[in-house]
């Protein structure tokens, strides 16, 4: 096998070696049953196994309390930008909306199909570099939940403290669940694609506060209730198997790994040693205002487009790779989660310094 490439893709993204060999040998044999992991009933019990090992993990690693449900979903986290207000809102009913980038944007535009939606904060006319503290805006009184893009997988930016409401939480966390510790009690519903912070795309996390799941209107249709997935433990139609095997493994490697706060620390030692970088002269400039940094996704500039382009095609002769930022604002981009190694930093910062030495402004 050629030698593996550190991909800083923003997701799908990279996974912990240890368990794509173990999926390897999975999909061939699982478990010595004699059969491939994607080859078992949904209704086996080895599969039932898997699953419910998997949401035990979760709810042990999160330490979600017993009042919630975990639903793993199909339909990409896109979906849940109409799931959230078909199940929640309503003619006559209002949710208030920060917008700081272009996922919370799309659901923004989804809500607006359902209810009255109240966008409290933008930060769109900066180009999305920074989100909101907590005084800088106000959640309707009448308001049902407060919505937010947890981390701006395009704009590299992050919330360092959760959104102070009234009101409950809502939160995409696709691009940062797992990376820090996070009390769940303060939100109605969280939910993640796993393709950056816990497996392959095809199966979307939701965790929700179990009240909730009365409150959608009857004539919805069934596959979109939440109610409908939580009365079958996600199995009322064929579940994404093979996904959901892997999310189990990746979280079981986080909590031999020491869990969600050493996890944390060293997503912010990584990113810490992008950002030097980055701070140590005029030539890369980051996007994110210094208070708003992601540890997830780095997005800077070099002096030029020109530099960008051959600074991003240099780093792929290294085995550096999906070093392009978005389309929507160009430049390049670091994508760093849990599973990308501390070499791929270290490989990536001496590229940076060097490239910087060869290529004057
Ligand atoms: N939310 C965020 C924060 C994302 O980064 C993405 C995808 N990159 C999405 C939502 C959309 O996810 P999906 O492609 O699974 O619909």
């Amino acid at each position: 096998m050629s030698e593996r490439i550190y991909n800083f893709s923003p997701g799908p993204a990279m996974l912990p070696y240890e368990v794509l060999e173990q999926a390897a040998t999975d999909i061939l044999n699982f478990d010595d049953s004699g059969i491939g992991i994607c080859e078992i009933s949904h209704r086996s019990k080895e599969f039932m196994n898997v699953a419910t090992t998997a949401e035990k993990l979760l709810r042990e690693l999160l330490e979600i309390p017993d009042n919630y449900k975990v639903l793993f979903l199909q339909g990409g986290a896109s979906s849940q930008f109409f799931m959230i207000p078909m199940n929640l809102l309503g003619p006559g009913k209002k949710a208030t909306y920060l917008n700081t980038g272009t996922w919370s944007k799309k659901s923004i535009k989804e809500a607006q199909l359902f209810g009255e939606i109240d966008v409290a904060f933008s930060s769109e006319e900066n180009k999305f570099n920074r989100v909101p503290n907590s005084s800088e805006y106000n959640t309707a009184e009448d308001s049902e939940y407060l919505y937010f893009v947890s981390n701006n997988t395009i704009y590299g930016t992050q919330f360092q403290d959760m959104p102070a409401s009234e009101k409950m939480l809502v939160s995409d966390m696709s691009s940062d669940i797992l990376s820090r510790p996070i009390d769940v009690s303060k939100f109605g519903i969280i939910f993640a694609g796993a393709q950056k912070n816990m497996g392959p795309s095809g199966v979307t996390t939701v965790i929700i506060r179990e009240d909730l799941l009365d409150k959608s209107p009857e004539n919805i249709p069934t596959m979109l209730k939440y109610k409908t997935h939580a009365e079958k433990d996600s199995m009322f139609n064929t579940p994404p198997t093979f996904p959901i095997y892997i999310v189990g493994k990746v979280l079981q490697w986080l909590k031999d790994k020491g869990g969600i706060k050493a996890m944390e620390e060293l997503n912010r030692k990584k990113a810490e040693q992008i950002y030097e970088v980055i701070d140590a002269g005029e030539y890369y400039r980051g996007h994110a205002l210094k208070d708003s940094r992601s540890m997830m996704n780095i997005a800077f500039n070099l002096p030029t487009a020109e530099l960008e382009a051959k600074f991003i095609a240099e780093a792929v002769g290294l085995g550096l790779n999906g070093l392009k930022g978005h389309r929507s604002i160009g430049g390049c981009r670091a994508s760093i989660y849990n599973a990308f190694p501390q070499e791929g930093i270290t490989k990536l910062v001496a590229f940076m310094q060097e490239f910087e030495k060869n290529n004057p402004a």
